[in-house]
């Protein structure tokens, strides 16, 4: 029987929380894997680093301070290692004695060191052992994953084919997680939209949507299997085609009778929350929702994609409150940083969300290879082509080209959270 090894690496940022983050990816490889007859183990360099859950299973996450690589010195911020100490991870592996194959996610390019130094230490542990490195970092620095990385495999994309996605009763393999209190769910997968700032498109050219009864059986089972009542959706489209997809599911959510809740990091397209589906969000029981704007320059909104107007989010709001939320419960992210949104602006959109009775969510802005935004960057000579990925970090980047940001970004940030308390 084929022995494989799962490891789910270090995180290493400058800030960093658990919004329910699971290796999903490398979960669906194992269980392919095992139905393959191979034997399955997981090392997750996350398991038993939540600290302080909130009240949804969100939680900081246990870190370390570390040195910041030779490119990053110039930065005066903390920069961290999250997850387990080293001693940990070489104990965790010392259980095994013999592996035939290594697979490692990764997540977030600018995570890259985490992915580096776990294949680097298995490496020396394992050395007749193929590792294949897989995940976001490995698909959109495919390059400098082959050139910098240990691993005698960087994979480009989706390891599985897409029928997987879709296979009724083909789940990834949540057994090996320790924490099995809030799982990632999937209805659909990429998106109808091309954001010029977006990597959506990179793993997926087409919007695609599982049978809602699938995914009905899906969450059942994990009900049944591990007593899990909270789900994160990870679509970047939910509310897309809503009749087909999550309408149907919602409607077999209540017809159950049972108590879950759901949660949307990923923000929702306001544009398709109608009267009927924020009443079906409501009654099962949605908490703290994540609306996408970015800005409310209709100008913007257009040329980066037109995913949104300023009448699309007045309208879902509008149908959310009377569905029964409350500002509490009502987040619209802003962008702040891009090159084409003037930081002053930023302070209007923020006003713009307060008077519609919603919070302001600020998510910092960078870029990522393969986006249009990137490319005109580097066409512009803003970037080079090939920097860093430490530099694609969303708490530097704006820093690193607009000086005045530090200051500005806090007056904004202290400017949101005073009024999102009004
Ligand atoms: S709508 Fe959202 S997920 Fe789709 S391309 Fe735009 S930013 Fe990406």
């Amino acid at each position: 029987m084929k022995k494989i090894l799962l490891v789910n690496p270090w995180i290493y940022d400058f800030s960093a929380y658990d919004f329910g983050i699971k290796p999903v990816g490398l979960l669906r490889i194992g269980e392919f894997l095992r139905r393959k007859g191979a034997k399955v183990d997981l090392v997750d360099c996350l398991e038993g680093c939540s600290r302080r859950k909130d009240e949804y299973g969100f939680s900081k996450i246990r870190k370390e301070r570390i040195e910041e690589p030779e490119i990053l010195k110039n930065i005066e911020r903390p920069y961290f290692r999250y997850g387990i100490p080293i001693p940990e991870f070489l104990e965790k592996i010392s259980a095994f004695s013999e592996i035939d194959e290594i697979y490692v996610t990764s997540g977030m390019t600018y995570w890259y060191p985490g992915a580096h130094l776990a294949i680097k230490i298995l490496k020396e542990r394992f050395d007749k052992t193929p590792v294949i490195l897989g995940g976001i970092y490995a698909t959109i620095c495919h390059k400098h994953g082959r050139l910098t990385s240990d691993a005698d495999v960087v994979w480009k994309g989706n390891y599985l084919d897409e029928e997987y996605f879709y296979r009724n009763g083909f789940y990834p393999a949540y057994d090996l997680l320790s924490d099995k209190e809030t799982l990632p769910i999937q209805l659909t997968a990429g998106c109808p939209f091309r954001c010029t700032y977006c990597a959506s498109r990179i793993f997926g050219a087409r919007f695609e949507m599982k049978d809602p009864v699938n995914l009905f059986e899906e969450v059942m089972h994990y009900n049944r299997a591990f007593g899990t009542k909270s789900f994160v959706f990870y679509d970047d489209a939910l509310a897309y085609k809503s009749s087909e997809g999550i309408k149907r599911f919602l409607r077999l959510v209540i017809a159950s009778g049972m108590q879950f809740t759901f949660h949307t990091p990923n923000g929702l397209h306001a544009r398709f929350i109608d009267e009927e589906l924020a009443e079906l969000f409501k009654k099962t029981n949605f908490k703290d929702l994540r609306i996408s704007l970015e800005t409310s320059d209709e100008g913007v909104q257009q040329f980066t994609g037109g995913k949104v107007s300023n009448n699309d989010l007045k309208l879902a709001l509008r149908n959310l409150k009377e569905a029964g939320f409350a500002k509490k419960d009502l987040g619209v992210y802003i962008l702040m940083g891009a090159s084409y949104i003037d930081m002053e602006k930023t302070m209007d959109d923020i006003l713009f969300i307060n008077s519609l009775g919603a919070k302001a969510v600020i998510a910092s802005y960078s870029p990522i290879p393969g986006t249009l935004d990137y490319k005109v960057l580097v066409k512009n000579k803003i970037i080079k082509e090939n920097i860093d990925p430490l530099w694609h970090n969303k708490t530097i980047f704006s820093e690193f080209l607009i000086p005045s940001y530090v200051r500005k970004a806090r007056e904004i940030r202290r400017f949101t959270s005073n009024l999102n308390k009004t």
